[in-house]
Order: C-alpha cells, then structure tokens, then sequence
C-alpha cells in the first residue's frame, strides 16, 4: 500500500528570500510549513548575490537617519515601476516591507545596514534619493548553521574562507588599492578575516549572510528544508490547490555532508529511517530534516491551507527564454540559481494562472567568460572606458542602471547595427588603476580569455578597431569626441555623469566629472558585452496578497507565488540595489500572513 501523503498547513516551493521569509513567518504565526528545494543546497540566486534589500522607510534606514516619506517613496515606485503594475501590489509593497524587515529580524540572526550613499537608481525622479534606499546583512558567523552551513549554495564568485566584503566595500575597493578608501575598506575586511581566525568564526556578508541568516531562522522554528525535493506539479481539487507533487531523488549531497560533518559514517537507509523519527515528532528546533519521511520516488504532499510558489524565475531554460523574449537569448548568460528553470511558473501557468513580463530580466551587461559570464557593475561607470556598438559608436550612457543599459543593447540590435555583442574599450592607465572583472588592477588578462575572443588589444585605437571588426575611422572619432567630453565634464551625448547613481560608482579623483576620463594611454583593450543576467523578472500574476491570479483577474483558491517566480512590482524597472530581493521578501512575507489570517 501506498504510502498516506505528507500533509501540512502549508507548503513552500523554493528556498530563495521569497521562500524563505514565507515559511519563516507562517511558522512564526503558528501554522504547520515544509519547505522543499530542488537543489542539493538551499539559498537558491539569493545565496549568490549581492544580499541588497531595497525597502524604503524600513528601520536600518530610520536608524541611519535617511529622511523619507511615504508619499517620497510612492512617487517614485510609482514613475519607476509605470503604468502596467498595479497600484494596490506597489503600495502593498510599501506598506508592509519595513514591517517584513523588522519581523525577519526579530526571528532570524540577520541585522540590516544601509549601503551608504548608494543611490536610487534613478535620484533625480521624483521621490528618487541620491543617498539610496538599500540596506544589506550585517557580516555574520556562518556557524550559527551547524552541519547546515555545508548546505549553502556557494556565492556567485568564489572568495577565499573567512574574506567577507560587504557592498559598501566593493564601491571602494573597485577602485584600486591606492585609494585611501580601499585602503580603509581592505582594513576593514582584513580585520574581519583575523577578528573571525580568532574566534573561530567564518564570517559571511551579501547573499551569504542573507541566506544563512533566513536559514538559521527556519531552523530556530523548526520549518522542515527537504533538499533534493523538486516540485513537479501541482495537485488541484475543484479548482483548489491543496498540494504539490515532488520527486525526491536517490541519494542527496546533504545526507552525505551531514554524516561527513559528523564524522560518522552513516548510509542512505540510516539516514532516512532518523528522518523518519525526526519527522514524526514534528522536527527537532536547531537540526536539520532534509526527507521528513518522503520516500525516494515520486510523491504527494498536501498543503492544507495553500502552496507558495517561490522557485525562482526561468533564467536556466533555453527554451523557455527563446518563447518568451528577444533574441539573442539562452541560458549561457545569466548568473541566476542553477536550479531556476520555471518549473513553478509552468505548473501555475497549468493551473490556470496568468502571466505577465515574460519578455524582461533583471539584465546586466557581462563579459561572457569561457567557465561563466561576469556580471559588469563599477567597471562601466569608472572613468576612461566607452562601450561602443558594432559600428564603433556609443549608444547609451555606460553608467545606466544595468537593466537599461541592456534594454538598450536589445533596442539597438533591432535597428540593423550590431549592439550583441558591444565592446568596452579602454586604455592601459583604466585597466592599471581600477579593479576589473574581479581582477587586481595591471593584472594581466588571461590568456584563456583572448583566446575565448572575449578580450581584444591593440597599440593604437585604429587597431583595436580592427581586431573587433570595427571601422577604425568611426572608433577613433568616438574616442576622441568621448576625450572632449571629459575635458569638459559634460557628455553631451548620453549625459554620463549626470546621475548621482552613475557617480556612485565613478571614481571622485578624477575631475570635472568622476566618470569621464580620455582614452590616450596605449595599449588599448576591447572586452566583449553581452546581454546577462541575474535572473528573470517575469512570473505569474499576482495581488497585493501575493495570491495568484487567473487572466480574468479572479484568484485560484490555495496558490500563492513570491519572487522570480511571480511578475515584479518593479515593471520593466529596477528602483535600487535591492529591488529584487525587498518585494521578494515581503511578498513571501505577505503570502504566509494572508495564510495565518485565513486560517
Ligand atoms: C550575482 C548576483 C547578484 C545579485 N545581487 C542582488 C542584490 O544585491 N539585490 C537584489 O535585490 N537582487 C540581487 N540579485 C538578484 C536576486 O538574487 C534574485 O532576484 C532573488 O534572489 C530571487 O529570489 P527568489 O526567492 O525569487 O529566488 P531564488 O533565490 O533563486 O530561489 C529559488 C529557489 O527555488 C528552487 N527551485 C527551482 N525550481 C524548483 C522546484 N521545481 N522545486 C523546488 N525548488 C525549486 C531553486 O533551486 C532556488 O533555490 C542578484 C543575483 C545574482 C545572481
């Protein structure tokens, strides 16, 4: 006989912020949650990013004394996210992200900072902040974990054990390790390092600390995180959801680590039959319960009460991204969670749900690296670089918030002149003094990546022109016409400069304008852009409860979604740092309270 399915008041798909921050406050408001995740960690893109977190109003912000209103931060979602997203959903947001925040704080070891003077993404709009909105975890132990820490989805760039840099470092550090301020910044995160070898802490900052800390949290309130869990399907009854189907697989790296960490050798039947234990008394507060007793092979869990869908977006389907959006488009440019490939929004869409913004990601211009693209985000604004198209022309101000700069490229392309791939072009003096891609400043670009065709060189602008396969004559014009506007100050073709977001990442050494700076010192350097990604925007449609919506506006009865998974409250837009993970976050938050209240 088969087994009975499991069964809880509520089941979260998703271990990212969304999912999260769901089953941590349905927990805290006494209802019965499992979260499963398809991966073989939890943390999902969350773990990967950058950790920032834009709410406006929320209480690090207060602390740090930002003065704001909410009619301010109204306005201003409001002429970011336009027209297409509901008005209810952006004052929901509003209304409950401090709320979120100062909740998740009170049941998680996670301490929000704001990122100081990281604009808004779009100062000068009205109720737009040059001082910013963004707030970002405090550096923390990953040891508060235990064995669990083994489990976190690894960052999206590798740094070596214990170096914990925070956004508000990465602004100076970028900057070379001449600059007093990186110098302040590198003290700053080698202190950490000795402050943490000391205390035998490992300590974590951005999507790290964010995940961690979400994950101590369940584990505190003792939400079961069944790793290796993907859902398949949703299982409906008249018109309700009441459950998932899921497909639990053989043997998860989790089991293996945990015995590895407790240095016992236990096999997989071990493993399950203390599952099975642990679940049956409802899940110890403080361990991890990676199978509750759900056997390999498929199976059914019911929810009670409703399922949040928080499994993230569609960036790792090809197929999915070639149906839904412009090319060129694949897989191969994202950094999004490797596990992010739309199975919730094709299950909601069978469901009946609708759908909306499919066509957008959160984009960014990124080298495509031969083992990954890398994501560009100071080195566009810092002085002495251009990106230019396939006819060696300029097309937008460098220093644009990267969605648009990207929506840009995409604009472009349609026109007939190559914008797919772009170049950055800059000089010796840019690639000696700023840190690129990750890399020291005068650091040698790998050979692997001229040899990937993502790097080019040249002595003269002619040449490099003609590596890239660019009308010399149109190039040199471009870099002479850009060396004028730095004189000046002003680029009167795209404004870069302008902003106080694009001066956030410039480099105020250098005058009149902290983003302009002439190209005249040999060699010259071209490196390939491409449209990339830190995940999808669209998903399916939701309220301001986060419930799902069918075409006609009506709700499916027990089905939720938070995140990626869901169409942003940011429209075509990106109002911050942050503005991806806030209304996730809250969002989750809200799906959970709208299921306790309904309870
Ligand atoms: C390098 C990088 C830097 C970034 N920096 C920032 C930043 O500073 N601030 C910001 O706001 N945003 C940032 N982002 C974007 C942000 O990380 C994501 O938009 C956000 O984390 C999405 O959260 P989520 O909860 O929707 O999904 P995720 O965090 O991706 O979690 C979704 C989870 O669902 C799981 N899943 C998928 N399918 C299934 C299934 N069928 N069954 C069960 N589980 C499933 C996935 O494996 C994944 O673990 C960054 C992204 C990257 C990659």
């Amino acid at each position: 006989m088969a087994p009975e399915p499991a069964e809880f008041d509520v089941v979260v798909v998703g271990s990212g912020a969304a999912g999260m921050t769901a089953a941590l406050t349905a927990a805290r408001h006494g209802l019965r949650v499992v979260l499963v995740e398809k991966a073989d960690t939890f943390g999902g893109s969350t773990a990967r990013s950058g950790g920032g977190v834009w709410i406006p109003g929320n209480e690090a912000l207060r602390k740090a004394g930002i003065a704001d209103t909410p009619e301010e931060a109204r306005a201003y979602l409001k002429h970011v996210a336009g027209e297409g997203v509901s008005a209810e959903r952006q004052q929901a947001f509003l209304e409950h992200g401090p709320d979120m925040l100062a909740f998740v704080t009170s049941r998680a070891p996670l301490t929000f900072a704001w990122v100081p003077g990281y604009a808004d993404y779009y100062p000068e709009a009205p109720g737009g902040k040059a001082c910013g909105r963004s707030v970002e975890p405090v550096p923390m132990d990953a040891h508060v974990l235990g064995s669990e820490e083994a489990n976190l989805n690894p960052p999206y760039l590798p740094v070596p054990d214990g170096v914990a840099i925070t956004q508000g470092d990465y602004r100076w550090l970028s900057l070379g390790p001449r600059h007093p301020r990186a110098i302040l910044a590198g003290m700053k995160f080698t202190g950490r390092l000795v402050r943490g070898r000391l205390l035998r802490q490992r300590t974590i900052t951005l999507g790290q600390a964010l995940a961690a800390g979400l994950r101590a949290g369940l584990l505190a309130a003792g939400v079961p995180v069944w790793l290796n869990t993907p859902m398949t399907g949703l299982v409906t009854e008249d018109g309700r959801v009441t459950g998932i189907e899921v497909t639990r697989s053989e043997v998860t790296r989790s089991e293996v680590t945990r015995s590895e960490v407790t240095g016992s050798e236990v096999t997989r039947s071990e493993v399950t039959r203390s599952e099975v234990t642990r679940s049956e008394a409802g899940g110890e507060p403080g361990t991890a319960d990676h199978a509750g007793g759900v056997p390999a092979g498929p199976a059914v869990i019911r929810a009670k009460l409703g399922v949040i869908l928080a499994a993230g977006g569609f960036e790792r389907n090809a197929e999915m991204r070639r149906r839904y959006q412009r090319g060129p488009v694949g897989a191969d440019w994202t950094t999004g969670g490797t596990g992010n490939t739309g199975d919730a929004i094709v299950a909601a869409e069978a469901a009946g749900a609708a759908l909306d913004l499919m066509d957008d990601a959160w984009w960014g211009p990124s080298i495509p690296l031969p083992k990954g693209p890398y994501f560009l985000l100071a080195e566009r604004s810092l002085p002495g670089c251009v990106l230019v198209n396939g006819a060696g022309q300029r097309f937008v101000n460098e220093s644009a918030p990267y969605v648009d700069a990207v929506h840009a490229m995409y604009d472009g392309d349609a026109t007939g002149t190559p914008h797919i791939p772009s170049w950055l072009v800059f000089d010796q003096r840019y690639q000696s003094t700023y840190v690129f891609a990750g890399r020291q400043p005068g650091r040698r670009f790998p050979k692997r990546w001229y040899e990937a065709g993502v790097v080019r060189s040249a002595p003269t602008i002619a040449g490099l022109a003609s590596e890239i396969g660019v009308d010399p004559r149109a190039l040199e014009k471009t870099v002479a016409r850009f060396g004028e506007f730095a004189a000046s100050g002003r680029d009167a073709d795209f404004h870069r400069g302008d902003s106080a977001y694009d001066r956030y990442y410039g480099d105020p050494r250098v005058r009149p304008n902290p983003n302009l700076a002439p190209l005249e010192r040999p060699p010259f350097y071209a490196v390939q852009m491409v449209p990339g990604d830190l995940g999808t925007k669209g998903g399916v449609v939701t309220d301001a409860r986060a419930r799902v919506l069918r075409a006609d506006g009506s709700v499916i009865p027990g089905l939720y979604a938070a995140g990626n998974t869901s169409a942003t409250v940011m429209g075509h837009s990106y109002a911050g740092a942050g503005a991806t993970i806030g209304p996730a976050m809250t969002f989750g938050y809200l799906a959970a309270l709208d299921l306790a209240g309904g309870r």
